[in-house]
């Protein structure tokens, strides 16, 4: 049984997904400064929730559908890895397009943000819930950083906002949208192979993307904005035995 009724869990995330995204870019387009110091917090939060969450809801899950699930979440690790090497290669070849290349790297991950959504909730309610919290959280920071990222590339700030929404905040409804039939149709042994290779891009997200880009941008209490996310996290696993 994969619970496919919590497709409209699927939906309300993957479109709270885009209309955080927006916000970022909305926030960063009218109020910079602030929006860089909220930036810098939510993704501290976010990266406490998105490397607890694999570690001690999603991974046991998976293994216990499929003990293979550990190669799949190396697999899903170096995934990450090389293509985030491929996608820096490019950039660097390609001088005058960086914005641009850059933010082609941002619409694939952005898209494979929405497939987690339609894995997780799929797998279970609980699940997709924690790692929905953190996902929707860290919208903000790629909203924002898709924005900055444009405008580093040469972009005019209008056009560049529209098309930040398009290819950050629009591709999650879309991953999410164009996985979820393919994703529900699954048996439980690859649905845990999936979910294991989620779990090794979530690690991979949280612990080499979404924590040294906000250590880079330190501000104080960005530890504890980390702890906090590790903390709510926590406290949802205890409110699941406490059911
Ligand atoms: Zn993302």
């Amino acid at each position: 049984m994969n619970g496919t009724d919590n497709f409209g869990w699927i939906a309300v995330f993957a479109i709270a997904a885009a209309v955080v995204n927006g916000a970022g870019i909305y926030a960063i387009y009218f109020n910079e400064r602030w929006a860089e110091r909220a930036k810098g917090w939510l993704m501290c939060f976010a990266a406490g929730v998105l490397i607890s969450s694999p570690l001690m809801f999603a991974f046991p899950e998976a293994v216990k559908k499929n003990p293979d699930a550990g190669f799949a979440a190396l697999g899903g690790f170096l995934f990450m890895f090389f293509s985030n090497k491929f996608i820096q290669r490019t950039a660097g070849e390609r001088h005058l397009a960086f914005g641009i290349t850059a933010v082609e790297g941002i619409a694939i991950h952005s898209f494979v943000d929405g497939v987690i959504y339609a894995v997780t909730f799929s797998v279970s309610l609980l699940i997709g819930m924690v790692s929905a919290l953190g996902l929707v959280i860290h919208e903000f920071a790629e909203g924002a950083i898709t924005f900055s990222f444009l405008l580093k590339g040469g972009m005019r700030r209008k056009k560049a906002a529209m098309f930040a929404f398009f290819v950050a905040a629009l591709t999650t409804p879309l991953g999410a949208f164009v996985a979820y039939p393919f994703v529900s149709s699954l048996g439980p042994a690859v649905l845990g192979l999936l979910l294991g290779f989620v779990v090794g891009v979530l690690i991979y997200v949280s612990a080499s993307h979404l924590l040294p880009e906000a250590r880079e941008h330190e501000k104080g209490h960005s530890t504890l904005a980390f702890l906090s996310g590790v903390g709510v996290a926590i406290v949802m696993l205890f409110a699941r035995y406490a059911r």
